[in-house]
């Protein structure tokens, strides 16, 4: 890098405020930004299933091109083993992170950028947010001298950017510490209004307990090997039931789950619903035999409108647009049903 790079960088950008903030201080010192949104079934889930979406509401709310890029198989390794240990629940925050950067660092190239910001703040995250913590992650990254933190970059080293002049120093910020004061204000000067100010963060189920059980369960079932995409977002939509050792059965709560739901067509998943009653759209994943059809069906009876009433047809098939085959759902008691729950 030099004073005749491009003044363009990438931001990782989380959706939250405080990355915003970061791209909003580049653009004003003229600096192109390409934000970078890392998702996968634990965070970012949306812009997994429908990228366009994503892409346009943010072009809309904030004038930002967001580039999404799929980390869903760096996650799958980086839960099997991070180097760096887990959080309070299954969130490897620090090896994810340094993934994530790893990621961005291999895009510079390509994107003709000269180097990444992030919205991390000094002190607000125990974990990865710590001084010595944020250094090591630059390092292991690669981007040493050429990561900056716009929000607390006077509290930190001075980088390559500042130093060659490509980035003011004295326009960046010193916030510390985990308040959101000083962020919400910024933001309102910005003309963010209040209503499109976006909540914490916050977004990654890694960080849930209940969440993070499933997902270890999910693990240790495919150990030594991997679980595949397909695996883990049943950990993250709906009600899980486990039948044997190769299957389970996923039940929606509400339509909004039911409509996740249906978009997991995949090889080895089948949908399954009652007849002519409002109900659950169910996937079963992994042996779609007899008895797991039937149990499936007694289950998917159980939790839809026509509960009670036994001896409904349950419609299955691997599409959810086209399920033409039918097994009996016969009631199944609620302790047995409790007795599979994940
Ligand atoms: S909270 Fe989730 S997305 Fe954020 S760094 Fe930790 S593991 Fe990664």
């Amino acid at each position: 890098m030099n004073d005749k790079t491009p003044r363009r960088c990438l931001a990782l950008y989380s959706g939250g405020l405080d990355s915003l903030l970061a791209i909003r201080l580049m653009e004003d010192q003229g600096i192109e930004v390409i934000p970078l949104f890392f998702c996968s079934p634990f965070f970012g889930f949306g812009a997994l299933r429908d990228p366009d979406t994503f892409t346009a509401v943010h072009r809309e709310r904030y004038g930002l091109n967001s580039l999404i890029v799929d980390y869903t198989e760096d996650m799958i390794s980086i839960i099997k083993a991070p180097r760096h240990g887990f959080g309070k629940h299954l969130n490897p925050c620090i090896d994810c992170k340094i993934g994530m950067l790893r990621r961005a660092n291999a895009l510079l190239e390509t994107l003709q950028a000269s180097f990444v910001i992030t919205g991390e703040v000094l002190g607000q995250r125990p974990m990865s947010q710590r001084g010595h913590v944020m250094r090591a992650i630059e390092k292991e990254s690669g981007l040493e001298d050429i990561l900056l933190r716009p929000l607390c970059a006077r509290n930190m080293v001075e980088t390559l950017p500042e130093r060659l002049g490509i980035v003011d120093r004295g326009a960046l910020w010193d916030i510390r510490g985990r308040g959101r004061k000083i962020q919400i204000e910024k933001a309102l000067a910005y003309g963010i209004t209040e209503d499109l100010i976006p909540t914490p963060a916050g977004g990654c189920l890694l960080t849930q307990e209940q969440i993070s059980k499933k997902v270890r369960r999910t693990y240790e079932r495919f150990s030594p090997g991997l679980p595949l995409k397909e695996d883990l977002v049943l950990d993250v939509v709906g009600r899980k039931f486990i039948l044997d050792e190769v299957t389970v059965l996923v039940v929606g709560r509400d339509d909004e789950e039911n409509k996740v739901l249906s978009s997991f067509i995949a090889s080895g998943n089948t949908f399954m619903k009652i007849a002519d009653v409002p109900g659950p759209l169910c996937v079963l994943r992994g042996d779609a035999k007899e008895a797991n059809l039937m149990i499936a069906a007694g289950i998917c009876l159980r939790y839809g409108k026509a509960r009670g009433i036994n001896g409904q047809t349950a419609l299955y098939g691997s599409d959810p647009e086209c399920m033409d085959k039918t097994v009996q759902a016969h009631l199944l008691n609620e302790e047995y049903c409790k007795s599979m729950q994940d």
